[in-house]
């Protein structure tokens, strides 16, 4: 069975995403960790993200691995922590907009799903990584709350700098930001993570006895 998790930065994804694949017993893939891992590669090899093609081939060459402990990985470089911090947040769009790179990330994430039983957290997995996702919910929150939960995973720039970043990051994603039409969509503003992933686990049950 496939869950998909979309939704923009701060709405409580991958939380949900992880805690659910727990419950479940099902891999957790984060498919942000990929774009990030690989954009974190580009500016290490001072590539110029504004090329699509050279992006394209880079994903090629360097598949990002995810191992089972959370640890994010690429050509031999363990980027777990690298890649959350905000120079990353920054530039991941620029690099994730390029359809050369989509087209190797999207490859890569049907194959990790192929693999069975999976929770894929990201932008467009309900819409075109997994369209038919067996499960698929797509997760909003007001924008000062994800401003909030975004702060407390980035003490390394202020709140003002934060706000337009995460502004920035929505307006550049807003293309792939679109709920797939049968996705469950839940706002987690007012909601802990144990609700929503009760919410979440319910549907799947749902569905397992369907
Ligand atoms: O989810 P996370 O904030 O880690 O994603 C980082 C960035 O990677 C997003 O802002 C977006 O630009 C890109 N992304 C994407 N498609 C996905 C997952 C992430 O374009 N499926």
């Amino acid at each position: 069975m496939i869950v998909t998790i979309d939704g923009p930065a701060g709405a409580g994804k991958s939380t949900v995403a992880s805690r659910l694949a727990e419950r479940l017993g099902f891999r957790y893939l984060d498919t942000g960790a990929m774009y990030r891992a690989l954009t974190w590669l580009a500016m290490h090899e001072g590539i110029d993200l504004g090329e699509g093609q050279r992006l394209g081939e880079l994903a090629r060459e360097s598949r990002v691995e995810l191992d089972e402990s959370g640890r994010v990985l690429i050509a031999g470089s363990d980027v777990t922590a690298a890649i959350r911090q905000s120079r990353i947040d920054r530039m991941v769009p620029v690099v994730a907009r390029h359809p050369e790179v989509r087209e190797v990330m999207r490859e890569r994430q049907r194959e990790l799903a192929e693999l069975g039983d999976a929770v894929i957290e990201g932008r467009d997995i309900g819409t075109v990584v997994c369209p038919n996702a067996d499960v698929k919910v797509y997760l909003v929150a007001e924008r000062q709350v994800r401003e909030q939960r975004r702060q407390t995973e980035r003490p390394d720039i202020g709140a003002d700098a934060l706000a337009t970043d995460l502004r920035a990051r929505d307006d550049s994603d807003r293309a792939r930001m679109q709920p797939a039409e049968d996705a469950e969509v839940i706002d987690t503003s007012d909601l802990d993570v144990e609700n929503v992933v009760d919410r979440i686990e319910a549907l799947v049950r749902a569905r397992l006895v369907a």
